[in-house]
């Protein structure tokens, strides 16, 4: 069973994530919690080079790219080897993070991103997506002082990737929970848990 935590900054993914793997463990499942970008020897590396602000300006296609090798590695070295096994994986952020921000955020051509990232991931889509919608102002004030490169972006782009998450939501409500972000967190968990029971593995 994959999971995905979706979300802007600020959201609780993490949080969520955390909860979530401490829950199914007590369960008596082996769980896999992982993140994007930066989950593995590869990624650590592109993950430096996409939140350094002396690379502001890097061309849009550049940074869709790079989150795409990431992703793939990803998939390749931890995701799918974990599945195989009879894993639950959670991560936080999958190929919807691209289409927020690099698709909505940016303005690229989903179809364009859509295309690379079933090719890097092999078509690995989750079985789950979570949603953690919150409106960005609120998020940005979770967060504090910007520190990486894409949290000093203007509201108008956070703007963007909130209703691109959306959007996203909207067209795959099957694989899709959207939760209200700004709620308590117990209760956040709750949610999810409800809708994981049925799909999870005997
Ligand atoms: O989720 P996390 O805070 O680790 O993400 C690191 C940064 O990368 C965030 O600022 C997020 O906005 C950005 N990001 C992005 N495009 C993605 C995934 C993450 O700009 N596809």
């Amino acid at each position: 069973t994959f999971i995905a935590l979706e979300g802007g900054e600020g959201a609780g993914k993490s949080t969520q994530a955390h909860r979530l793997t401490v829950w199914l463990r007590d369960e008596g499942f082996e769980v896999v919690t992982t993140r994007e970008p930066g989950a593995t020897k590869l990624g650590m590396r592109l993950r430096a080079l996409l939140l350094d602000r002396d690379n502001t300006g890097i061309s849009p296609h550049t940074e869709a790219l790079l989150y795409a090798a990431d992703r793939a590695e990803h998939v390749h070295s931890v995701i799918r080897p974990a599945l195989e096994r009879g894993a639950i994986v959670i991560t936080d952020r999958y190929v919807d993070s691209t289409l927020a921000y690099q698709g909505a955020g940016r303005e690229l051509d989903p179809a364009d991103i859509e295309y690379v990232n079933s090719w890097g991931t092999d078509d690995l889509v989750p079985d789950l997506t979570v949603l953690l919608d919150l409106a960005p102002e609120a998020g940005m004030a979770r967060v504090g002082d910007p520190t990486d490169r894409l949290e000093a972006e203007p509201a108008d782009f956070h703007q963007r990737v909130h209703q691109g998450f959306r959007a996203l939501a909207q067209r795959a409500p099957e694989r899709y929970l959207v939760v209200d972000a700004a709620g308590e967190q117990g209760d956040i968990t709750r949610q999810i848990q409800r809708r994981l029971r049925p799909i999870m593995p005997d």
